[in-house]
């Protein structure tokens, strides 16, 4: 059985102090739900308050990117061993956002993806279609050329490596980030089993038991519907993760959906 997992992606947002209303709250409100798995990716610089407030708790916390270097002279970057220092567990590699503020290719994800496995840390993978190419009618094969970047583009042992770490794909169409207009629980399904059966190519076993996590504009309104589906194993969310009552009621709904789940 795949647990559910809700992940809160903070992106450009926060501050000491609201931070640690945020945590506190979230740690209040979480803390009988333990069916499910939690997570916050905070900006870099909050990752010490994370540590500090979080450690203890059911909930994880990560970053929302990391270098595809190691070490040197690459001014402002961080690499996934300096993220790895502050007990985190996750970074999110390949967000649209990123892909697109900085022209990312699915070469550079997949080399980031592979500093994050090194640093034993999970990488939560995202992928997805731009409405354009929604409307091109070519969203199987965006989505495909970047799950073989991971797949097929990196060392054998880098994708050996990213199965122990129990690595993450989360699929967000970029057409539906941030802007209410959820893809409807049909479309996210049928794009999860897709990402499932893409998987099972390279490794049967693993494609039952990945995580592949559904982004772009879940709300404690259309959550049940999304994350019912067998396909999807959990959410990644920006806007709601931002409040606390959304974020955890999302984070209910999911609990709950893994408690009935193990009950069958
Ligand atoms: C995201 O940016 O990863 C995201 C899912 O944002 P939102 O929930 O606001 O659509």
């Amino acid at each position: 059985m795949r647990r559910k997992f809700v992940l809160g992606n903070w992106k450009l947002n926060g501050s000491l102090q609201e931070n640690e209303r945020l945590f506190n709250a979230l740690v209040t409100r979480l803390k009988s739900l333990r069916a499910a798995d939690f997570a916050v990716c905070v900006p870099f610089t909050y990752l010490f308050q994370a540590q500090a407030l979080l450690s203890s708790t059911n909930i994880a916390w990560g970053a929302q990117n990391a270098s595809q270097f190691e070490s040197g002279a690459y001014t402002s970057s961080i690499s996934a061993k300096m993220i790895a220092e502050f007990d985190s567990k996750f970074v999110i590699i390949g967000h649209s956002e990123r892909r697109t503020l900085s022209n990312e290719s699915n070469q550079k994800a997949a080399r980031r993806f592979a500093r994050v496995v090194n640093a034993h840390l999970t990488p939560i993978y995202c992928v997805g279609e731009t409405l354009e190419e929604l409307e091109a009618g070519i969203s199987a094969n965006v989505v495909k050329n970047q799950i073989l970047a991971i797949t097929h583009g990196l060392d054998d042992d880098i994708f050996a490596s990213a199965k122990k770490v129990n690595m993450v794909i989360a699929y967000e169409p970029v057409w539906a980030i941030g802007n209410g207009q959820a893809a409807t629980s049909n479309q996210a399904q049928a794009m999860h089993l897709f990402i499932r059966n893409l998987i099972a190519k390279v490794d049967p076993g693993f494609a039952k038991t990945i995580r592949i996590i559904y982004g772009g504009s879940m709300t404690p309104a259309n959550a049940f519907g999304l994350l019912s589906m067998p396909d999807v194993d959990g959410g990644l969310i920006g806007r709601c993760a931002l409040s606390a009552n959304e974020f955890s009621q999302i984070c209910d709904i999911a609990n709950q959906l893994s408690l009935c789940a193990e009950s069958v």
